[in-house]
């Protein structure tokens, strides 16, 4: 599978992401034993997140700026994050009528989202993906992600730029989009600035960089911009990825780039072992059920989170004589 993918195989490719998806054991070691091998040839490309609420734009977005990034002669992958815990309009990427000039091209490699995953999971086999993707030789790995929960937060711990999209919208503009997103936001653009929207795309740029600068400065010394763009009609879109490629030369440069994926390593053992930690705890029956007696005794206020968590651990400790 290593040399398949190695080649630019993309059913095989397409296989050993199934793999790293799948629930039964003997998979999950020989995917751990595939993304091990693959590390080595993995980290070269440039990893860019792309969130916003549903319907702002963003499966035509990512064609449009896949189909952008295509024509520099440059491979691209495609990846969708939408946990299935989360209400959206259905699974993104899973509609096969999407992307569809996208995923005739060779260079192009789309995966949707596996369905009936929750978070954390998914953002472990995205992990993976990200770096099966990159051992065959991609350039620029998109990750999208519905912009209503707390998916946006494993896309930007595992993604060197993250852009997010916005509407033209009237009023408060910055209503509904949690503030803690937008200060993850690398780039703003308002996506839909087009025919009757044209003036009010133009006055929300306007809004949100007002309101950007209120934002305390990034510590990799970048300013983000705010672009309006219309995806469908293609323009702006130059723009955006000018940007972009501003910004990994400038991080880059000054060490930033690095620094933040050294920084997201660290993230994802952290992640990854309190994970490990709980799926431990909740394999064991005894212990399943020893955590739910002390969750209802924390949640009548009988227990103190403290003394349920320091109780849950000791019994561990006893039934395991650590
Ligand atoms: P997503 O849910 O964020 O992935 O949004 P989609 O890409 O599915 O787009 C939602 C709707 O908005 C579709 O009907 C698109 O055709 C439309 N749309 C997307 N981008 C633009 C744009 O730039 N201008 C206009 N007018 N419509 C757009």
């Amino acid at each position: 599978m290593l040399e398949g993918i190695r080649s630019g195989n993309r059913v095989v490719l397409g296989q050993a992401i199934t793999l790293i998806e799948s629930k039964k054991p003997e998979h999950q070691t020989t995917a751990r034993e595939l993304v091990e091998a693959c590390l080595p040839y993995s980290g070269q490309a440039f990893r860019i997140g792309i969130t916003g609420t549903p319907g702002v734009g963003k499966s035509t977005f990512v064609e449009a700026l896949g189909n952008l990034i295509l024509n520099q002669q440059k491979k691209i992958a495609v990846l969708a994050i939408d946990p299935s815990s989360q209400k959206s309009h259905g699974s993104i990427l899973g509609d096969k009528t999407r992307m569809n000039s996208l995923s005739a091209k060779a260079n192009a490699f789309i995966r949707p989202s596996p369905a009936g995953e929750a978070l954390g999971g998914v953002a472990r086999q995205s992990r993976e993906t990200i770096i099966l993707c990159e051992a065959a030789g991609y350039d620029y790995i998109l990750i999208e992600t519905v912009g209503v929960g707390q998916s946006e937060v494993a896309v930007h711990s595992m993604t060197d730029f993250f852009l997010l999209l916005l509407l033209p919208g009237a009023g408060d503009e910055l209503q509904g989009i949690k503030r803690g997103i937008v200060e993850m936001a690398d780039l703003i653009a308002v996506n839909k600035a087009d025919g009757e929207r044209l003036k009010l795309a133009e006055s929300a740029r306007r809004a949100y960089r007002n309101a950007l600068h209120l934002l305390p400065p990034q510590e990799s010394g970048w300013v983000p911009p705010v672009h309006s763009c219309s995806a469908i009609e293609g323009t702006g879109m130059e723009e955006i990825w000018t940007t972009v490629l501003d910004y990994a030369h400038q991080t880059r440069q000054n060490g930033f780039f690095e620094e933040k994926r050294r920084r997201q390593a660290a993230y994802w053992l952290d992640e990854t072992l309190q994970n490990s930690w709980r799926q431990l705890f909740l394999e064991d029956t005894e212990m399943k059920a020893a955590w739910e007696h002390v969750r209802q005794q924390v949640i009548t206020q009988t227990w103190s989170p403290f003394k349920g968590a320091a109780w849950l651990m000791d019994l561990f400790a006893q039934k395991h004589k650590l």
